[in-house]
């Protein structure tokens, strides 16, 4: 038996550990946590260890490329070839009669970066159209949007390292305990040898993080921007602010300190719903600490406030001097394993490779010019964000979309759209390791995909840290590598929409694709022009940016204080507090909020195939206040409605504590794939931050009525 292991990267989390994959004749038969991996130092999580059970089996996986002619007909097998021709030739002629926004891409978060970097190149070199956007778009791109107006630059400027040298951490949106689990471990670690570190956790519910901390501030949903203001007002009046700091390295200060005038600690926990002494005492630790650390998730980006929320959290950092330096800085968790790796291939419609700008011409020229395609060809129109995309499928202006590695169906708010969508499109393909999900029963040509562990790569995490991700089996039946798919596709509808140009994708292997896009980022702020596979191979997971003729990537940013901002100042931005797009009233009274279980991932299509991971939270729930549910006369496992004025579902009712009166809860993982009615997308709203155009998932204003059995 030819037994082997095999070093790559677990494909859930942002936090990104390190595995080894245990494999015996081309099987994958058991994954352990990579000692050597400095995110996790041989340590995983309940979903990290339960990779090979979730890879062991064949079943549920989509085999063969299968494809129809009509709605209404069912696929049938087809080849790899007839497929992809297909594919090409309806592509092809809907640009050639539409024009190239016409046809659309929506990828995922989970791609590794060579696969995101080919569907833009695709999508913007070779389609001609900026409609490529991602369910990053659903999970960080506000963070983004704020990273860039704040800094000049996206990317955090911390890195793992702070976890254990904060004095003050400060969760927002963030129920990190379960969903980045082997960093919280981290953290737990750290306080143990500093125990007078104080954590403080913004969260509307007291969740598993929340019941660690020194002071939980239970706020009503989306109202951290009047909080953060609450703190920075009394941060200024106690002087415990960094004059030499701001006046060195920031600009827009007095505009701001002009505007939190009015958020007292007193009007801020009206606004919010605490206790004013608690804002106070918030603000002071966070002031006062050697070196306070703050750690944000989707509580802050999605949110139709998800930037504003953002840049007033990191107004504080840079009030108070907190970042540049160990243990200090705001930063962003990534959701998704690639979400970072996305954002460095600029895979959404607002932006292009390597941190340019879509709308800047010198941006549009150096692209085109590596990429070889004429200048022209690269759109200065902003393509259209997920939300947008969906609703102009709804109304045939987007005559075709590729969805791959991600199920809108299941993710998007207000699924009724989404399937809408859906079915209105002329042509849906779906590229997907998966045979059956929610989308795929859209899909006129489905492509079957290589999954993790099948396939080679490199994935970035929440601190910028790149780590390759290796095959340590072949795919089942005819599933080919993303990448593999993306270039074939590519180079056919190249032909047949510019067939004078060389072939644009002629790639030996990953590693070729990793540096022509590593070669876009020489000279940007994400530099990795020494950071090939080579150093990684020698060296083990690199940080970017990481300079050619070195060994080692940068820790941290901005430590110098200059910023990359046209003058290296940070900027400080002032914006008022806004409440949640989707009002509650005396029809819709309830605020639904969702989010994450500890052991599932996203819509369960591999987490779901593994019943261990069922043991912690065995069935979907909404939870309600004890009070609340008492006054409707409702009772644990009742069976109830939850209706938004967009849709509907239902599911069993668990009275909780530890929720807000007035919020509801339900995790967001159970999709119609495993539940008749659909899961809490069915209710949620469209709404998008103007900024980031980042949905607001986390809240939406409900019903919840008793339901009848049928
Ligand atoms: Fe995977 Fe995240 Fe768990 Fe690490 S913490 S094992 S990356 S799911």
């Amino acid at each position: 038996m030819d037994k082997m292991e095999t070093r790559s990267t677990c494909c859930y989390c942002g936090v990104g550990c390190g595995v080894l994959i245990e494999s015996e004749s081309g099987r994958i038969t058991g994954v352990r946590g990579d000692p050597e991996h400095p995110a996790n130092f041989g340590r995983l999580c309940g979903k990290g260890l339960s990779l090979a059970a979730s890879a062991a089996s064949d079943s549920g996986r989509a085999l063969f490329p299968e494809m129809r002619q009509d709605r209404g007909e069912p696929r049938r097998r087809v080849a790899w070839d007839e497929a992809l021709d297909a594919a090409a030739d309806r592509f092809a002629d809907i640009i050639r009669r539409h024009g190239p926004d016409a046809v659309a891409f929506y990828a995922s978060g989970q791609l590794l970066t060579e696969d995101y970097y080919l569907f833009n190149k695709l999508a913007k070199g070779v389609a001609g159209t900026n409609n490529i956007d991602t369910n990053s778009r659903l999970c960080m791109s506000s963070a983004v949007t704020a990273y860039k107006m704040a800094f000049g630059a996206d990317g955090p400027p911390t890195c793992y390292e702070d976890l254990e040298s904060a004095g003050c951490v400060l969760f927002a949106g963030s129920n990190m305990a379960y969903a980045h689990p082997v960093l919280f471990r981290r953290l737990e670690d750290a306080r143990r040898d500093w125990p007078d570190a104080r954590w403080i956790v913004v969260d509307p519910r007291r969740t598993d993080t929340a019941a660690m901390a020194d002071l939980h501030l239970q706020i009503q949903p989306g109202t951290d921007v009047a909080l953060f203001h609450g703190m920075l007002h009394h941060l200024i009046w106690e002087r415990l602010i960094d004059a030499g700091y701001i006046a060195a390295h920031t600009e827009g200060f007095d505009a701001l300190k002009r505007m939190v005038r009015d958020y007292t600690p007193k009007m801020a926990a009206e606004i919010c719903g605490v206790r004013a002494e608690d804002i106070v005492t918030a603000a002071e630790w966070f002031g006062r600490s050697p070196a306070s650390l703050s750690l944000y998730c989707m509580g802050l980006n999605q949110s139709s406030q998800g930037t504003a929320k953002n840049l007033a959290l990191i107004n504080l950092h840079l009030a108070t001097g907190q970042i540049g330096r160990p243990g200090a800085g705001p930063f962003s968790l990534t959701g998704q394993p690639n979400a970072m790796g996305g954002r460095e291939v600029g895979g959404m419609a607002t932006m292009l490779a390597a941190h340019r700008d879509i709308a800047n011409p010198d941006h549009r020229r150096e692209v085109a010019a590596h990429w070889g395609v004429p200048e022209s060809r690269l759109s200065s129109r902003p393509g259209l964000p997920a939300v947008a995309m969906f609703e102009a499928l709804a109304r045939g202006e987007i005559k075709a979309v590729w969805i791959v590695c991600t199920n809108p169906a299941h993710s998007l708010p207000d699924l009724a759209m989404a399937r809408q969508a859906l079915s209105r499109a002329e042509l849906v393909v779906v590229q997907d390791a998966f045979a059956e999900t929610d989308t795929t029963a859209f899909a006129d040509i489905l492509l079957p995909a290589a999954s993790w562990g099948e396939k080679e790569g490199t994935v970035t995490n929440s601190e910028r840290r790149v780590s390759r991700v290796r095959a340590a089996a072949p795919p089942p039946g005819e599933a080919r590598p993303d990448g593999w798919i993306a270039a074939e596709f590519g180079r056919r509808l190249a032909a047949r929409l510019h067939p004078d140009e060389a072939d644009h994708f002629a790639y030996a292997d990953a590693r070729q694709v990793f540096d022509e896009h590593r070669a876009l980022t020489v000279g940007r702020d994400l530099d990795m022009g020494g950071l090939d596979y080579a150093l990684l191979e020698a060296r083990g997971p690199q940080q970017w940016p990481l300079f050619a003729g070195q060994a080692e990537g940068q820790a941290r940013r901005y430590v110098d204080g200059v910023f990359a901002t046209d003058d290296g100042k940070a900027r400080f931005h002032a914006i008022d507090y806004r409440p949640p797009a989707d009002k509650i009233s005396a029809h819709y009274p309830f605020r639904l909020i969702t989010g994450r279980l500890r052991d599932q991932w996203h819509g369960m299509s591999r987490t779901g195939r593994v019943p261990s991971l069922f043991s912690h939270s065995p069935e979907p729930e909404l939870r309600m206040h004890p009070e609340d549910a008492e006054r409707r006369n409702l009772r644990d496992g009742d069976l109830v409605r939850v209706a938004s004025k967009r849709g509907q579902w239902v599911l069993p009712l668990k009275t909780d504590g530890d929720l807000t009166r007035g919020c509801v809860f339900a995790a967001m993982h159970w999709s119609r794939q495993f539940l008749n009615s659909g899961g809490s997308n069915e209710a949620t709203a469209s709404a998008v931050d103007g900024l980031s155009f980042q949905p607001e998932l986390k809240h939406a204003a409900v019903k919840v009525e008793k339901a009848e059995l049928p």
